[in-house]
């Protein structure tokens, strides 16, 4: 898979041009809060800046995350009114829907479906947290036969997975209350989720008290130890103002430990890190990759990009948890 594939280059850009500005916007005259690690409530250390947020990496656990962030109010006010959280879910999701169908939303219904299986819990209830277009929900009930709940706040998602008949529940997480949701065994799922939540303690919290013994949770979000990211760090495209987390595989387990849930098992299973190295060649700042990626031949580049992928050094980072016995 390319980058190019799932984010094609010119409408990318057209939005992070517009990110920059609203940064400026919605955030500029903004207050702000000092936070600990979200991971484990270490003080962090300030990493860089960029689009007037300071981003601070954590001494302990190597999570990079915003800091001090602003309210959560105007991050809401942000996804509602900016000109590029709406580029974000009209131009560049319309432009790129049925690429990321077929690289992307399949490819993953099959995985969590895989996982699922290996568990015996693949005829559970599914639910789809931050579930936006339904796409993902299209294709793992076409794969399952499971019917899938939509959990999504914004009215016009909502209403784009009503009409493709799928059950949903129009309502942030935080304030979902266990009789919306169907009886009976629970798997809860989202995707690229994590990295914009302004307090992922509160939103872990409540999940965890919809959770019945043996439900899972599944998720996928950036790791901030991903080559990609590591490599180009200020300068990487996935440091931009709507992401305030990067959890990395050690992290993210102390972050879900902390509210009672088990962690079975992280993985990275990215694809794109070396290609957006590539794409990115005169930005990198470590001497070995701008070097590797000068020379290196198609093949090499894939034979990497597994090599990092296995070893937990993709940005595109993988968790699988379950509700202990309480
Ligand atoms: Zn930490």
């Amino acid at each position: 898979m390319k980058e190019e594939e799932i984010r094609p280059r010119s409408v990318f850009e057209e939005y992070l041009r517009l990110a920059a500005v609203d940064a400026g916007i919605y955030f500029g005259n903004s207050e702000r809060l000092a936070v600990p690690c979200p991971a484990c409530g270490t003080q962090g250390s300030l990493a860089f800046d960029k689009h007037g947020f300071s981003y601070e990496e954590c001494p302990a656990c190597q999570t990079l995350f915003v800091s001090p962030r602003p309210p959560a109010e105007d991050f809401f006010r942000y996804y509602q009114e900016s000109a590029s959280a709406r580029y974000f879910a009209t131009t560049f999701y319309r432009q790129t829907a049925e690429a990321r169908r077929e690289k992307l939303w399949r490819p993953k219904a099959a995985m969590v479906h895989d996982v699922l299986k290996r568990h015996g819990v693949d005829g559970n209830n599914l639910i789809d947290v931050g579930g936006g277009y339904g796409i993902f929900a299209e294709e793992y009930q076409r794969l399952s036969g499971v019917s899938v709940t939509v959990i999504e706040p914004g009215p016009e998602l909502a209403q784009v997975c009503r009409d493709k008949g799928l059950n949903v529940v129009e309502s942030f997480l935080e304030n979902v209350r266990a009789e919306q949701l169907p009886a009976g065994p629970k798997v809860f799922v989202s995707f690229e989720l994590f990295e914009h939540l302004h307090d992922c303690g509160v939103f872990l919290q409540h999940l965890s008290s919809l959770m019945q013994p043996g439900d899972m949770f599944l998720f996928t979000t950036l790791s901030g130890m991903g080559v990609d990211i590591q490599a180009l760090w200020n300068d990487s495209n996935s440091i931009s103002l709507q992401h305030l987390n990067f959890f990395n595989p050690k992290s993210v387990k102390l972050l879900i430990e902390r509210v009672g849930l088990s962690v079975l098992k992280v993985e990275t299973p990215g694809k794109l890190d070396i290609d957006i190295l590539v794409n990115n060649a005169g930005l990198i700042k470590d001497r070995f990759w701008r070097n590797f990626v000068a020379q290196a031949s198609m093949e090499e580049r894939q034979e990497w990009q597994t090599f990092v992928a296995s070893h937990g050094l993709s940005s595109h980072m993988f968790v699988v948890c379950e509700c202990p016995a309480k």
